[in-house]
C-alpha cells in the first residue's frame, strides 16, 4: 500500500521516515520510565527487529487508515453496554449465555482504561522502569465470583457462522488470545482479581443478505476464552533485554514487507 505523509492541515509533506519526539525512542540502558503499549508487545512478539527499529532506532512506520467501520460497532456496542452499566443489569445477550450473573463493570477509570491512544490499563513491570499499558474495549464483573472479566469486540464479515472453538483455533486469531492474555496481566498486575474466563463478543456481518437497504445485518456470538497469563512475566523481561541491547536483533522469515524490501534492493541496484 502506497501511504503519503500528510501534516495536521493534510497538506502533503516530505517523509522522513523517523520519529522527532524524543520521548517515544528508548535508549538501551535507560532508566527514566518508558511507557509500553499491548500493540508494542505484540510486535515483539512477531518480529524483534522491527520493534527494536521502532521503538530503540525509532523508525516511523508508514501509517495505515482507520477502519471505521468496525470503529462504529465498537462504538456502538460501548454505548450499550455503558447503559447496562449505568443501571448495573445484565446485557440482553447475557441469558442465552447464562451470564446473568455478570454486569458491566462500573468503575471511575473506566473511560481511561478504554482509551488506547493516550491512557489504557497501566502497570509497572516489577521494579523496572518499564510501564506496560493496553486500552480494553470493556471490562465486565462477575457477581458470583466477584472478578473481573475482560472483554473484546470483534467485527467481521464471514460467510460461515462464528463458532466458538473454531474461532479461536484459527491461525489468524492467535493475537487476539496474546491481546487477552495481556490485558488479564496488567489487571493482575493493578491487583484486581481476575477469575479464569473472558470473552470476544463477535459481530458478524450477514453477507448473504438480498441487498444492502440502507441496512447491514449482524449476528452477535459471545466467545469465551480461558486465558492464561503465565507466560507473560517471561516474554515482558525478553522484550525489555531486547530493548537494552546495543545491536538489532533477528527478523521473521515470514515477514512479506521484508521479503519486499529485500527483493525491491535488489531490483533498484
Ligand atoms: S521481518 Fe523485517 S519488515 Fe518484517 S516485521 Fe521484521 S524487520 Fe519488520
Amino acid at each position: 500500500m502506497i501511504s503519503l505523509k500528510r501534516n495536521t492541515k493534510l497538506e502533503l509533506v516530505e517523509a522522513l521516515g523517523k520519529r522527532t519526539r524524543a520521548s517515544s525512542i528508548y535508549n538501551p540502558g535507560q532508566t527514566e520510565d518508558f511507557k509500553i503499549s499491548r500493540g508494542k508487545f505484540s510486535d515483539f512478539l512477531t518480529c524483534q527487529r522491527c520493534f527494536y527499529l521502532d521503538r530503540v532506532k525509532g523508525l516511523a512506520e508508514p501509517r495505515t487508515p482507520g477502519w471505521t467501520l468496525n470503529e462504529t460497532t465498537d462504538l456502538l456496542l460501548k454505548k450499550e453496554f455503558d447503559e447496562c452499566r449505568k443501571h448495573q443489569k445484565p446485557h440482553r445477550l447475557f441469558a442465552q449465555y447464562g451470564l446473568d450473573h455478570i454486569v458491566p463493570f462500573e468503575h471511575p477509570a473506566m473511560d481511561d482504561w478504554r482509551n488506547s491512544m493516550h491512557k489504557g490499563l497501566m502497570a509497572r513491570y516489577k521494579d523496572s522502569n518499564i510501564i506496560l499499558s493496553g486500552g480494553v474495549d470493556d471490562i465486565w464483573f462477575d457477581t458470583k465470583k466477584e472478578c473481573l472479566i475482560v472483554v473484546d469486540y470483534k467485527s467481521q464479515a464471514n460467510s460461515k457462522t462464528v463458532e466458538p472453538l473454531s474461532y479461536l483455533a484459527s491461525p489468524y486469531h492467535e493475537g487476539y488470545k496474546i491481546q487477552m492474555d495481556f490485558y488479564n496481566y496488567l489487571l493482575d498486575l493493578m491487583e484486581f482479581p481476575i477469575g479464569d474466563t473472558s470473552y470476544f463478543l463477535v459481530v458478524n456481518a450477514n453477507r448473504g443478505a438480498s441487498g444492502f437497504h440502507g441496512v447491514m445485518e449482524f449476528t452477535e456470538t459471545i466467545v469465551p476464552y480461558q486465558h492464561d497469563i503465565s507466560w507473560l512475566d517471561e516474554q515482558v523481561q525478553n522484550m525489555i533485554d531486547c530493548m537494552n541491547l546495543n545491536k538489532l536483533p533477528e527478523s521473521n522469515i515470514s515477514c512479506e514487507n521484508c521479503a519486499y524490501a529485500r527483493q525491491r534492493n535488489t531490483e533498484e541496484n
